[in-house]
């Protein structure tokens, strides 16, 4: 019989035991499996891997722990702009969205794009102006906004640098809070067809108009029923660098690697050798599994037919 499976990221980074209390790291977890949970039941009910993703996602940027769409991270400008994206393995359609403002769920708004657009990937104006049209929910400026966001943002805007949600750069003793992510989901359904998607606010004090590998199609998020669905959270510019979810689609294509041995590949080597910090979550159309990262946690999550499942932060 297909196996069918569903891994979910809520981000990585610096995500250190002795720095969360264990009130918050249920909070985590409470908040993965809420969303896995919902996610595997579209699996179960034979719904599409697509469907399974859209529906996880759409609850970890409901949760205010995760940045993406209601917890996400400020800009330089102490806004918030948003990433997303979604990949169909079966059909190779995909949709995209950068740099929107006030899109309630933006991964909505991706799956909009792929359904619904003749185009794959929308920024800004054009792609909120496309939400509006399309009938996606926005939300007010103050649906955005959290006070430990805003003070993790305020601590270095007036610096050029910019963070990855859990680790900082140059200012670590200035940003205490390095426990939010990134969200990311992937999918085999019991038919076999593969998806990914994944949706972010970016990174702390990312310039304005600064578009992450999240929305790449290729780097952050693949899908590919022959191959892989990867979607990836990490300092963004070297994952864009070394093209990360579509290069483990390549050693699978060209050199048999397993998703496994693959994965491993690209974080632990190629993304080391750039400095490039993070991880990704995949599957296969074989309803495999896997969870690769070569920072110090990664939120994470899975659970399949044959009954496995686990939940896990740190390394
Ligand atoms: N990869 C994301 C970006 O660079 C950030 C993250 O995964 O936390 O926009």
């Amino acid at each position: 019989m297909q196996q069918f499976s569903l891994v979910i990221h809520g981000g990585a980074g610096t995500i250190l035991k002795e720095d969360m209390s264990p009130a918050l790291e249920q909070a985590y977890q409470v908040g993965m499996q809420e969303a896995l949970d919902a996610g595997y039941k579209v699996l179960q009910n034979e719904g599409s891997a697509v469907d399974a993703i859209q529906t996880a996602i759409v609850i970890l940027e409901n949760n205010i722990l995760f940045n993406a769409g209601r917890g996400s991270v400020f800009t330089k400008k102490g806004l918030q702009e948003m990433d997303a994206a979604i990949m169909d393995g079966a059909s190779l359609e995909a949709g995209a969205v950068a740099a929107i403002r006030n899109v309630k769920n933006p991964i909505k708004l991706a799956a909009e794009v792929m359904l619904n657009s003749n185009h794959v990937f929308l920024s800004g104006k054009g792609a909120n102006d496309f939400a509006i049209k399309q009938g996606v929910a926005l939300a007010p400026d103050e649906y955005f906004y959290s006070q430990f966001r805003y003070d993790q943002w305020k601590a270095i805007r007036d610096s050029d640098a910019y963070s990855l949600d859990h680790t900082n750069h140059h200012l670590e003793e200035l940003l205490k809070d390095k426990k939010f992510g990134t969200v990311g989901a992937v999918a085999c359904d019991s038919k076999g067809n593969i998806a990914g998607a994944t949706s972010t606010g970016g990174m702390t004090n990312k310039k304005y108009g600064r578009i992450g590998d999240s929305p790449l199609i290729g780097s952050g998020t693949y899908a590919n029923n022959k191959t892989c669905a990867i979607s990836c959270t990490g300092h963004g510019e070297m994952f864009i660098r070394s093209v990360a979810a579509y290069d483990v689609s390549c050693l699978m294509e060209y050199k048999g690697l397993s998703l496994q041995a693959a994965m491993e590949v690209v974080v632990h080597e190629k993304l080391i050798a750039l400095n490039g910090e993070g991880g990704m979550i995949g599957v296969d159309a074989a309803g495999n599994t896997a969870m690769v990262f070569n920072s110090a946690g990664m939120y994470r999550a899975f659970q399949n037919s044959n009954g496995d499942s686990a939940i896990a932060i740190y390394k």
